[in-house]
């Protein structure tokens, strides 16, 4: 990985700010290590980056657990951004900082329970499906309210806000739609008296679009650490 790949990310979110007229330190970057060898990983860490997301449960567990086995351990930020089964949930709500990708209300439970006492509240997005058909993943934006309703109630999690995973797009104005309809989501659930402080939007290829819509968290792959090999599963969560 190219020393200025890390650069010319945070730059990239450095300007998206300036022409947002958004503070940058408003937008955290996640980066986005699945493929990646742990001593990827560890050079991004040396070079100031904090938080890490990973898609598959098996791989999230051995990286997790070689970086951060004693007597040094890395003390990364994991993020849970894949597509999670109920029975894998447990390994998660051991582990994760944060899981992006709740749609429903059985896998919210199981991590609240499955979350260690002593652990402070594993801290989650609802993954929204705002693009509508083409996308597998995420709550129906009609059953946000009922969904945040039931993970607001469980005391192993704290609701963050929402996440929205859209198709590709290489338009940049139609590549903000989906994230315009996550914000004003996200509005509507706070009107309701929903706390909620994160936006979990944009990629390497619509990071810009994502910030002018109000992405809080960018979630970065590709452009941190180079293409995926090509046997690696396509975005997924
Ligand atoms: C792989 C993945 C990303 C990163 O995608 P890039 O295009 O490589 O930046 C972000 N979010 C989710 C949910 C992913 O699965």
């Amino acid at each position: 990985m190219p020393d200025s790949a890390l650069n010319q990310v945070r730059q990239r979110i450095r300007i998206a700010c300036e022409n947002a007229g958004r503070d940058p330190a408003s937008v955290r970057l996640l980066a986005v290590s699945k493929t990646r060898s742990d001593r990827e990983i560890r050079t991004l860490h040396a070079r100031g980056q904090t938080a890490f997301g990973e898609n598959y449960v098996q791989e999230f567990v051995d990286k997790h657990d070689a970086l951060e086995a004693a007597p040094d351990p890395l003390g990364i930020e994991w993020h849970f951004i894949g597509a999670l089964q109920g029975n894998k949930t447990r390994a998660v709500a051991e582990r994760a900082a944060w899981v992006h990708t709740i749609d429903r209300e059985r896998i919210a439970r199981r991590l609240s329970e499955q979350r260690p006492s002593g652990s402070p509240p594993l801290q989650v997005c609802l993954q929204v499906n705002v693009g509508g058909e083409t996308q597998k993943s995420g709550v129906d934006p009609r059953e946000v309210f009922a969904l945040a309703g039931a993970v607001t109630a469980l005391p192993g999690l704290e609701l963050r806000g929402l996440m929205t995973l859209p198709p590709a797009e290489t338009d940049p104005e139609r590549q903000r739609k989906p994230f315009a309809a996550l914000r004003e989501l996200q509005q509507a659930l706070i009107r309701e008296g929903h706390a909620l402080d994160t936006l979990s939007m944009g990629m390497s290829g619509d990071l810009e679009a994502a910030i002018l819509e109000g992405a809080t968290l960018v979630r970065i792959g590709t452009a941190l650490f180079g293409p995926r090999p090509p046997q690696s599963k396509e975005p997924s969560a």
